[in-house]
């Protein structure tokens, strides 16, 4: 399976080395022509705000939009979970307003900014590693989510047919499983539909 790694902004080379890590193959998306050449796409961690200002630069908004639509994989992760929202707490304009959640940035506040911890993640037979950094939450879903993993209460992994979302980077530990998870997203599509 190729899977492309939106390279607006953010951690795209760590994305890379797990999907291969993952069995899939890597690519870096850089013009929305790409897009037709992938069995499914990660949003990376970054800044939210940067890369949703870049994306309308480039003209991403509505083809990430169309592609999702399509049925094709979409997989969010910290700041492309932001991206994918549908709403977003406080002032910010929601980005691709593709997921049925409302999110809150940097929901951790100052004192844990940043840490480490084993998620139980529904479809992941033991604790996933994941890296939290000024991760944002989801606050509410609608019906049609469903929420793979809570941490202290709160939802950090979630799922809503093609979109896939974690608060987290799954991308920085040598732990790819959610990599997998995804990869067999974009191979059940595949194996469902012809053409992209
Ligand atoms: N705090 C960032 C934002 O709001 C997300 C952080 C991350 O992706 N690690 O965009």
């Amino acid at each position: 399976m190729i899977i492309g790694v939106l390279a607006l902004q953010g951690a795209v080379a760590e994305h890379i080395r797990s999907i291969e890590l993952a069995g899939g193959q890597g690519v870096a998306v850089k013009k929305v022509e790409q897009l037709a050449e992938i069995d499914g796409l990660i949003i990376p961690g970054g800044e939210s705000t940067t890369i949703g200002k870049l994306m309308r630069k480039y003209e991403f908004i509505d083809a990430i939009r169309e592609y999702a639509g399509k049925g094709n994989p979409v997989f969010g992760t910290c700041a492309g979970l932001i991206v994918l929202a549908e709403r977003l707490e406080g002032a910010e304009e929601p980005h691709l307003r593709l997921m049925d959640m409302t999110v809150a940035r940097n929901a951790f506040g100052r004192q844990r900014e940043s840490f480490e911890t084993d998620l139980d993640v529904k479809g992941i037979d033991t604790p996933l590693r994941a890296v939290f950094i000024r991760a944002p939450l989801i606050k509410e879903v609608g019906a049609s989510v469903e929420v793979l993993s809570v941490y202290q209460g709160e939802i950090v992994t979630a799922r809503q047919g093609n979109l896939l979302a974690s608060s987290y980077h799954p991308e920085l530990t040598d732990d790819y499983r959610l990599h997998e998870l995804f990869i067999r997203m974009a191979q059940e599509r595949g194996q469902t539909h012809v053409g992209r």
